[in-house]
């Protein structure tokens, strides 16, 4: 499905953008395989593509920093010749009532789950722009959709990544260059494991489909729009949240 394809999963050592690069990889994509700190990780991550038959490579870089991620991207597009396929995946929660919330805790989320996405963005954009093709994913949230209280950082971040996903997929469909994000719920990773039991009741009640997701079921979403199957759909947000966000 996705043969000869070269794709960039940012945030890829685990949870979901783990699920998403082993998807890709699984279907014929070569994956950079994205880290910041979790080096073991990632390498874990291409492990499981190459055991299923994928090839796949890990970058360690920040998306947080401007010049070293789009160094990064510059590198990945020198290298390959071309790049095909980019998730932006990696994120951080930094949660707390707003009242409470420090400069630094909304600059950082900011920071990552933004600018990062931004900076990306625009170091793929003259290439997919040339190639007159490329597929662009942002893993946004229903928290930057509904608002959620506690997330007054977060919830900015991933409302303004579907911002910056319709700007992209205005400026860029009249080269071919689709842009959509996928806007997960609930889902067990790393960075819901660290939610309070009583938390965690609270949001399987919001849940119509009645638990938790998983990484795969975000993967699967994402698979389909990296390839060209979903080749008429751009600037769209798809929530994969068991009919939270209905
Ligand atoms: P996770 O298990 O905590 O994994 C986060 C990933 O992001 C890790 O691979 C981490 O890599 C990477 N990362 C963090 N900061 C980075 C940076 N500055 N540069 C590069 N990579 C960085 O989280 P997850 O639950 O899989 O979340 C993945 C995405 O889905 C995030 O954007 C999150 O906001 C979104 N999401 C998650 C949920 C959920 O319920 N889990 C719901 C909605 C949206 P290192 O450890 O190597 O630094």
């Amino acid at each position: 499905m996705l043969s000869g394809k070269t794709a960039v999963v940012t945030g890829a050592s685990k949870g979901i953008g783990r699920a998403i690069a082993v998807a890709l990889g699984e279907h014929g994509a070569h994956v950079v395989v994205n880290y910041n700190g979790s080096e073991q990780a990632a390498k874990e991550t291409v492990q499981a593509i190459t055991e299923k038959g994928g090839s796949a490579e890990a970058m360690k870089f920040n998306v947080a920093d401007y010049t070293e991620t789009s160094e990064a991207i510059t590198e990945i597009i020198q290298k390959h010749g071309k790049l095909d396929i980019l998730v932006n995946n990696a994120g951080i929660t930094k949660d707390g009532l707003m009242m409470r919330m420090s400069e630094e805790d909304f600059d950082a989320v900011i920071n990552t789950n933004l600018k990062g996405a931004f900076t990306t963005c625009k170091a793929v954009s003259r290439q997919m722009m040339k190639q007159r093709s490329g597929k662009v994913i942002n893993i946004s949230s229903v928290s930057g959709v509904l608002g959620n209280a506690g997330q007054a950082n977060y919830a900015s971040a991933k409302a303004g990544l579907i911002g910056l996903t319709k700007s992209m997929a205005r400026e860029l469909a009249s080269r071919g260059v689709t842009v959509n994000a996928v806007a997960p719920g609930f889902i067990e990773t790393d960075m819901t494991k660290v939610l309070s039991e009583q938390v965690k009741e609270a949001a399987v009640k919001q849940i119509p489909l009645g638990s938790f997701g998983k990484p795969e079921d975000v993967a699967e979403l994402v698979l389909f729009l990296a390839s060209d199957k979903a080749k008429y759909i751009t600037g769209q947000v798809i929530c994969v949240d068991g009919g939270m966000a209905m």
